[in-house]
């Protein structure tokens, strides 16, 4: 029996999605627990290549029961949406393989709205939301002004729920924003055009995650985005709404009592980052547009180009204590194939001093970055498959990064397809 977490060291986008669905293999549960449909994960398999919102990347595994738990921010609308264009490729999701938290609550319509009207308030002061409704969602949580999945069981109680819950969010988006609000017909349209659709798969998850465990079974829990964008530990405000480290996974699970005992945590070769915020080892120009190209980094969700930079050990090193992590997938390696040097931020410059820890948020924007060059092995190394066959400078490459950041490199992926990858252990 183990208990696995598969985590962003970074900002996001590290390639979780490839590495979770390589690894489902060994897992018989895998578990969302953090997080909505804001960021994607792509997965390229023998079914097609898919950006994966909400759904757990296990889904296409046909022995492996897939989990969204109580941590998830819930969006029936575009959950059915994704459920729907996956089950036309072919893949079938049932009540058995597919289970939704009771706990979890749901993303309501407005909260999309809310999301849109304020970055539209904030003008070039916005953070760069996704607009998937998040922020608003997690508040309103919090507030305990949303409506948990198992209420949908209840429908008389429900639908009393959401006529306060509508009252009182009228006020804000007609007296604050001045916008239009919600009619309880909207709302009885949204339940059975979507809600109607995903109860079947709603159930007690922490029931079935307990059992799960107690017949020994493996249990593979996926978060979404990396720890700089953790609400408590990343660079806030420009961090994410729920806590996207792999300390979170068992309460935002159902499982509270569940110990991780193994973290994998995934590093890009190079730093991306979507959207507003500090960025310490951003690349400009040409030098930035050529691995941009070169990584095809875009968005999943939006399709907003990246910002990119050489791989940042300040950030990497932060990133794997802020996630305890027990080793690292080092991914996207073959993209820096085509570098005659391939530059490191190795350590900060804050304040006229040189420093290798990460800064306070509001620090970083002064921070900048010093950078130093390695050798590039400029040849493709796609078809490696052991260590030993990736050039003399590739291994120099990833033994450095293993080296300061203090945590072991077990796989090294050199393409975006299931067996490309390179196991160190
Ligand atoms: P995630 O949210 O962390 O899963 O990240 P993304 O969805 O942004 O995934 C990163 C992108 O890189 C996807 O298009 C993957 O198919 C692709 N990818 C993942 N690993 C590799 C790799 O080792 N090499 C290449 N060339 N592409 C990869």
């Amino acid at each position: 029996m183990s208990n696995c977490a598969i985590v962003g060291i970074n900002w996001g986008d590290e390639g979780k999605g490839r590495m979770v669905d390589l690894l489902t293999e060994d897992f018989d549960v895998v578990v969302r627990f953090q997080g909505g449909g804001n960021a994607g994960h792509t997965v390229i398999n023998r079914y097609g290549k898919f950006a994966l919102h909400l759904l757990p990347s296990g889904i296409f595994r046909p022995n492996t029961v897939n989990v969204l738990g109580n941590g998830v921010a819930l969006d029936p609308e575009n959950l059915w949406t994704e459920m729907q264009e996956i089950m036309n490729k072919g893949i079938n999701l049932t009540p058995d393989n597919l289970k939704i938290s009771d706990h979890a609550s749901l993303l309501l319509p407005w909260h999309r709205d809310l999301d849109e009207l304020e970055e539209m308030r904030l003008k070039d002061k916005k953070y760069g939301s996704t607009k998937q409704g998040i922020a608003p969602f997690y508040s309103d949580k919090y507030q305990k002004k949303t409506i948990l999945a198992g209420e949908l069981f209840y429908p008389q109680q429900l639908r009393a729920h959401l006529s306060d819950l509508l009252d009182w969010k009228n006020l804000t988006l007609t007296k604050v924003y001045g916008a239009s609000g919600y009619t309880m017909e909207m709302l009885d349209q949204w339940i059975e055009t979507y809600c109607e659709k995903i109860k079947p798969y709603i159930c007690n998850t922490g029931a079935f995650l307990k059992d799960a465990q107690s017949r020994g079974k493996n249990i593979l829990f996926e978060a979404q985005l990396g720890s700089l964008r953790d609400l408590d530990y990343g660079i806030y405000p420009y961090t994410t709404s729920s806590n996207t480290t792999a300390a979170y996974a068992p309460i935002g699970s159902g499982i509270p009592s569940a110990k991780i005992t193994d973290v994998i945590g995934v590093v890009k070769a190079y730093s991306t980052c979507v959207g507003e915020g500090p960025f310490v080892c951003e690349m400009f120009g040409e030098e930035a547009e050529e691995l941009r190209k070169a990584g095809f980094e875009f968005g999943a969700k939006t399709g907003r180009p990246r910002r990119v930079g050489p791989i940042d050990i300040v950030a990497t090193r932060y990133g794997v204590e802020v996630q305890a992590a027990t080793e690292i997938a080092l991914t996207k390696l073959d993209v820096l194939s085509y570098m005659e040097k391939i530059p490191v931020c190795t350590s900060y410059i804050l304040d006229g001093k040189e420093t290798d820890e990460f800064p306070f948020p509001s620090a970083l924007s002064n921070a900048k970055p010093v950078i130093r060059y390695f050798d590039g092995w400029k040849c493709d190394i796609s078809n490696a498959r052991k260590w030993e066959e990736l050039p003399e400078a590739a291994q120099k490459y990833v033994e450095y990064i293993e080296k300061t950041v203090g945590c072991p490199i077990t796989y090294v992926s050199v393409g975006p397809e299931r067996d490309s990858i390179i196991i160190r252990k």
